[in-house]
Formats: structure tokens, C-alpha cells, sequence
């Protein structure tokens, strides 16, 4: 089967509510329906997500939260369950954002437990993966890599979605190459079979200062399913065009699997 592409976009903490419907009317408007190839997510912070659910709720774009806590009720202050982002319709969770492990010092372990807890509530998580600048200039890129991965999946998750997100490429400008990304790419799917996984079927996306002039180049890599969107995807205009960069590359039932 081919691997449908992935265009997420991941709206940090921006937008206000109001912003939320121009956003959904411009992209709606841009992408083709009844049956785009490429599949299309959002990741609103909490409060927008009831917007969100009026934005979307025709049309082919799904949306998720940026994290959640791994039990469903209890004394834990600010923090949201799976089971009330699952209520407001979240279908993805995103776990281990760079951002969260750095702001909130989420260990692996920790995440992996949010991996378990989105698929318990029925929301697809997305395990984002990836190393420092220090790290990998020591030569410690794929040793942290594989650390995060067996982590993040230490509760077996039956179904998934990777990203793998260079923290130094994250909303600095500075993109990894198509080279770097790929063998980062090809080194986690080595890593899935490993772990017992069939990494051909599994979808692994690309986060890190992604772009629409960047965009062609690194979907062009056979290992890249797509990608997870920062600063660029605030700008509809902008998502639309890596949303058709992910569809320029995306397979037909005819092509042979990637
Ligand atoms: C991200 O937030 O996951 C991200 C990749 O951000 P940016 O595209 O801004 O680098």
C-alpha cells in the first residue's frame, strides 16, 4: 500500500478564535475535495479547539492537540485529559514535542505514556522524535533517536505516526537537508523493524523550518511521508502550498510503494 502524505500543521500557541474560521475558510477553500490525497491535520492550543471543530467540521482536515495528560481524571492542575480533548473531537495527539520535553521537561518515559493514553481514547498519536544541535554534533543522532523511539513506543501502540523534528531545524530558518532528513528518515524505519514494526507502513513526517520553497525538495525524499508544520503553516497561503507539495509527491494506487 502506498504511504498517503501528511501535511499537519502545528499552530504552537498563536491564533485567537476568530482566526481560527479565516484560517479553516482559506485552506478548505485551497484544498481539493471530495477526495484529497493528502491527508490534512491541525494542532490548535486547547482553547481553540472547540473552534477548530466548527471549522472543520465539514470537510477533509482533522484536528488534534498539541499534548494531553496520560490519565484521564485526577488532581493535576492545567493540565487536560485524552478522555475531554477526545469529547471535543481530537482524532491526533501530538507527544513529545521538542517544545514540551524542553518547557515542561517531559522525559521519554513520560511520553510514551501520552502515546498510550491518545490511542486508548481513540486519537491517533504523532511520537515526534528528535536531537539537539549538541547531540548531533557528537555524534549522538541516532543513539537519542533510538532512545526516544523504544521509549515512545514502550506501551507496543498498534497504530502510530512519527515525526522527526532536528530540534536545532525547529523554527530557527535553518532546515535540515533532504540528505540529513532522509537518513534520519531511514535510520527510524531500521529502527521500527527492530522494534518489530513493518516500517514500510508506517508514516514518518519531516518538522523543522519547512517551507514552500523547501517543501518539493524534501518530499522528494522516498523516506519523507510528509510533513509537520510550524511558523509557516500560520499563513494559509503558505500551508496550501506545502499541503500541494506533499500532493505533487503523494502516490496513486498505480505506484509502486515507496
Ligand atoms: C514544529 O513546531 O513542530 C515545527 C517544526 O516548527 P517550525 O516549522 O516553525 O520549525
Amino acid at each position: 500500500m502506498p504511504r498517503r502524505p501528511i501535511a499537519a500543521a502545528n499552530w504552537k500557541m498563536h491564533l485567537l478564535r476568530a482566526e481560527v474560521a479565516a484560517w479553516g475558510r482559506a485552506v478548505l477553500g485551497g484544498i481539493p475535495v471530495p477526495d484529497p490525497r493528502v491527508e490534512v491535520v491541525v494542532f490548535p492550543s486547547f482553547t481553540l479547539l472547540p473552534a477548530a471543530a466548527d471549522a472543520f467540521a465539514e470537510g477533509p482536515v482533522a484536528f488534534g492537540a498539541q499534548d494531553l495528560h496520560p490519565e484521564e481524571k485526577g488532581a493535576h492542575t492545567g493540565d487536560v485529559s485524552p478522555l475531554q480533548l477526545a469529547e471535543l473531537g481530537c482524532c491526533w495527539a501530538l507527544c513529545g514535542h521538542s517544545e514540551r520535553r524542553r518547557d515542561h521537561g517531559e522525559s521519554d518515559e513520560l511520553v510514551g505514556k501520552k502515546v498510550a493514553a491518545a490511542l486508548r481514547h481513540g486519537m491517533q498519536p504523532l511520537l515526534c522524535v528528535g536531537e539537539t544541535r549538541e547531540e548531533r554534533r557528537a555524534g549522538e543522532t541516532f543513539a537519542v533517536l533510538a532512545r526516544q523511539l523504544a521509549a515512545g513506543l514502550a506501551s507496543r501502540p498498534a497504530t502510530f505516526c512519527l515525526a522527526y523534528e532536528p530540534v536545532w531545524a525547529i523554527g530557527t530558518g535553518e532546515t535540515a537537508t533532504p540528505e540529513i532528513a532522509g537518513e534520519a528518515h531511514a535510520f527510524l524505519r531500521t529502527e521500527l523493524e527492530r522494534l518489530g514494526y513493518p516500517s514500510g507502513a508506517l508514516r514518518i513526517l519531516y518538522g523543522g523550518s519547512v517551507t514552500p520553497e523547501n517543501a518539493a525538495s524534501l518530499i522528494a525524499q522516498p523516506e519523507i511521508d510528509g510533513f509537520l508544520v510550524g511558523g509557516a503553516s500560520l499563513d494559509p497561503g503558505k500551508f496550501l502550498a506545502i499541503i500541494a507539495a506533499c500532493g505533487f509527491a503523494a502516490p496513486t494506487d498505480e505506484d509502486p510503494p515507496k
